[in-house]
């Protein structure tokens, strides 16, 4: 009797996009030059390693920018804050570093120029994520959320012929594109944002697990739980063919009995996500038999974001001095 051979499948791309890189960077070199403590507002990224790591070198993770000493370094997180956000950090005399990813800023902008145009918008995304928060923040009076296909119905706008939609980064294309072709039944007028909202990264690694995800019996997707893009990259899995799919942290947290019938594993990991913890699993599923892996990449990504004009201006400054 002859065994099939096990299998991992690795989806590239993967783990660290361009504005999770900038956004830990950002950290590390605000540690560097203006020493512990740094205070950062929310997750710098939602990544439980990341956090615990930069913890471990001098951050300290608050909710508000009051729990911050006036007159401290406080760092804005990836997912962009509303204005309101900023106005709190002068009134205290924080030195604020915004940290956010400039795709979101894109949106950003997106949102208050339509609404100095006077347009509704359609914000398509997960009610009380961060990246809501801040974005709803750029025009409270004219931004609605839909949150999925089933939220249309209670849409409701001032003009049909004035309304725009725009969405978070990190959705799952398909489930996106349903709700608004939803939204086009109810709003034949609908216009749509100028350029992808979803940023690259997202749309690269979901197109990554479509292609593996029909010829796995499990994908493994290494993300926290707060992770939305990371999230999406399960939902995609299971959607696509794959038999199961699970998000974890850490290998440590894989059951056993999770493989105990895989004969092709998948695995990718969110964008906020560093490779060592794919590593990880890959040692773990080798111990367990899965020495076969296959690496499919569907797409190159060569984008890089700056470090915040904020610091660069400081690290500058510090360096004529030195
Ligand atoms: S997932 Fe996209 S929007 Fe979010 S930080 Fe990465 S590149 Fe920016």
């Amino acid at each position: 009797m002859t065994t099939s051979p096990k299998r991992v499948l690795l989806a590239k791309p993967r783990g660290y996009c361009a504005g999770v890189d900038r956004a830990v960077q950002t950290v590390e070199k605000a540690l560097d030059l203006y020493g512990a403590p740094v205070y950062v507002r929310k997750e710098i990224v939602h990544n439980k390693h990341v956090v615990t790591t930069l913890q471990a070198r001098g951050a300290i993770f608050v909710e508000e920018n009051e729990e911050v000493p006036e007159g401290s370094v406080v760092i804005f997180s990836a997912h962009g804050v509303a204005p309101e956000v900023y106005a709190q950090a002068k009134e205290r005399s924080l030195k604020a570093i915004d940290a956010t990813c400039p795709l979101v800023t894109k949106v950003h902008h997106e949102a208050r120029r339509f609404a100095n145009d006077d347009y509704d918008i359609l914000l398509i995304g997960h009610e009380g994520h961060e990246e809501v928060i801040g974005t709803t923040g750029q025009a409270p009076a004219r931004i609605t959320l839909v949150d999925g296909p089933d939220s249309v119905e209670q849409v409701e706008v001032r003009d049909p012929s004035k309304v725009v939609w725009l969405s978070q980064t990190t959705l799952s294309v398909d489930e996106t594109m349903e709700t608004v072709n939803r939204l086009k039944l109810k709003l034949p007028l609908l216009q749509a944002p100028p350029s992808d909202d979803i940023c690259y990264a997202t749309q690269n690694r979901q197109l990554a697990v479509k292609e593996i995800a029909p010829e796995c019996d499990v994908v493994l997707v290494v993300g926290s739980q707060n992770s939305s893009n990371s999230q999406r990259l399960r939902e995609v899995a299971v959607d696509c063919g794959s038999k199961a799919g699970y998000l974890i942290d850490f290998a440590s947290e894989i059951q056993e009995e999770w493989l105990t019938d895989a004969t092709t594993v998948g695995l990718t990991s969110g964008a906020s996500v560093p490779d060592e913890l794919v590593m990880d699993v890959l040692a773990f599923l080798a111990e367990r038999g899965f020495t076969s892996v296959t690496e499919v990449n569907t797409a190159e990504e060569r984008l890089t974001f700056s470090l915040p004009q904020e610091l660069k201006r400081d690290m500058k400054a510090a360096a004529a001095r030195a």
